[in-house]
């Protein structure tokens, strides 16, 4: 059956989980825990149908997060054949693990315990969700590689699946995989950031897709309609509010190239250094287009002419909106600029053909936070006493990053609870000890008072 895919709930992303409109899922006769094949016109991908949201009862759509997207090489709007797949559990799954991975012990267990119910194949990366930073600053998931099953074939791993643990280390795989210049959507060297990764700004992602996907993806509607793409779009509002982010998701989503710019730091080159800086930033965007470049406190760069706009920043900006004119009406290159004082932007900028499109990414209401926190503590063991719903409203005020940090000081609170288990003298961690670890409402609390 045909399908439109859209994006996954913050929350059930990441667990190769597929929101099959009921309706279909009935017509299908699908129900929850069975497995789908998605095919898109360049991929596929196996899912696990989950109870589609109440809102889109008979809209035909298929919901799936921004890994399985990638990996059926298909965007958000598109269609897709949506058709059951058959996957048998696996007798046995044999995992590769990164490199510098400090745990110790029986990882099989945990890794049955926290990846049961999911399809895997091999070749695949998968995302163990332990969220302690063990694994070095990202402290989010550590990434496995699926080096072999049995049987071959898309499997799924169930309670009596003997796990076992890879010679070669993840990365190793890795470059086999990649070596052998197999189709499959890997190698691109986008950010790693979805839609799904962003809390409370559904409308305004909705309005970038519009003025920055679209015209990337269908070049030829707009042509025919003879409509100009834009060439910048302007980002605005407060710092922490996820401006970087979806400059970040829109590159991934549509595999382009990111090119990031900050302000302060162009400004900072010697004298014609600036200027040059920017010139080869363009040109290499333009030879790895389609492409985004992202100018961060792009305020630093283009003051507005009564602020303090001294010779070089004049220059600069007249730089910047030749570049900018010079670019092609393609929609191929887009400048995504961002700023929390848009006023302090020369006018010259904001002009037809410049950025001419502007979107506020403000602070989050009690929803948003609620989307936000659901990002940043889905790759955490939360103990069943966690309320996010309550922690939502008792944030007020509080921006993604201010939430960000919230949850990883909540973490870091739980790990000394378990600190006199847990010997972190020890170059590695023990793996039944880590099944135990969990961050609980206390520890989120105690975060809370700082
Ligand atoms: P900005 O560019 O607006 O200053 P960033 O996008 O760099 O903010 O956000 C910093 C960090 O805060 C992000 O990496 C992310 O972890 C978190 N964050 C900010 N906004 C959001 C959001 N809306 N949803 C989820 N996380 C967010």
């Amino acid at each position: 059956m045909k399908l439109t895919v859209k994006p996954l709930k913050q929350k059930d992303a990441g667990r190769r989980l597929a929101a099959v409109d009921r309706v279909a899922a009935d017509e299908m006769d699908l129900a929850g825990g069975d497995f789908i094949r998605i095919e898109g016109s360049q991929g596929a991908a196996i899912a696990r149908v989950w109870p589609g949201y109440p809102e889109d009862d008979g809209t035909g759509v298929v919901r799936i997060d921004g890994r399985l997207r990638q990996e059926a090489s298909v965007g958000i709007d598109d269609r897709v054949a949506v058709e059951p797949a058959d996957v048998s559990p696996a007798d046995s799954v044999t995992i590769a693990l990164p490199q510098n991975m400090g745990i110790r012990g029986d990882i099989g267990s945990l890794v049955r315990k926290e990846l049961s119910g999911q399809p895997v194949t091999a070749g695949q990366d998968v995302q163990l969700p332990l969220g302690f930073g063990l694994m070095g600053g990202q402290g989010q998931a550590v990434p496995l590689k699926i080096a072999e099953t049995d049987p071959s074939g898309t499997v799924v791993i169930t309670d009596s699946t003997d796990v076992e643990i890879s010679q070669q280390p993840a990365e190793q795989i890795r470059e086999e995989r990649g070596g052998a210049g197999g189709a499959g959507g890997a190698g691109n060297e986008g950010p790693d950031v979805a839609y799904e990764d962003i809390g409370g700004l559904d409308q305004e992602l909705e309005q970038v897709r519009e003025m920055i996907e679209l015209p990337m993806r269908h070049p030829e509607l707009f042509g025919r309609l003879g409509i100009e793409p834009p060439k910048g779009v302007l980002l605005h509002g407060p710092p922490g509010t996820g401006k970087t982010l979806i400059a970040k998701a829109v590159a991934n989503e549509i595999d382009a190239s990111f090119h990031t710019v900050s302000g302060p730091e162009i400004m900072s080159k010697y004298y014609g250094e600036s200027e040059e800086q920017l010139r080869e930033i363009f040109e290499e965007a333009q030879e790895e287009s389609p492409a985004i470049i992202f100018m961060d406190e792009i305020d630093a760069i283009a003051p507005a002419r009564d602020e303090a706009g001294g010779d070089v920043e004049r220059r600069v900006v007249a730089q910047l909106l030749s570049l900018m004119d010079g670019l092609e009406e393609r929609g191929e290159l887009v400048v995504i600029g961002a700023t929390n004082r848009v006023d302090a932007i020369d006018p010259a900028l904001r002009r037809g053909g410049r950025f001419d499109r502007e979107i506020e990414i403000g602070v989050p209401d009690t929803n948003g936070r609620e989307e936000i926190l659901q990002v940043h503590t889905r790759n955490m063991p939360l103990a069943d006493d966690v309320g996010i719903e309550a922690l939502a409203e008792n944030t007020h005020g509080f921006v993604g990053a201010d939430l960000e940090s919230l949850a990883k000081e909540s973490a870091m609170i739980a790990l000394r609870r378990f600190r006199p288990e847990l010997d972190l003298e020890a170059d590695e961690i023990d793996a039944e000890t880590l099944e135990r670890l969990d961050v609980t409402e206390d520890d989120f609390r105690k975060a809370l008072r700082g």
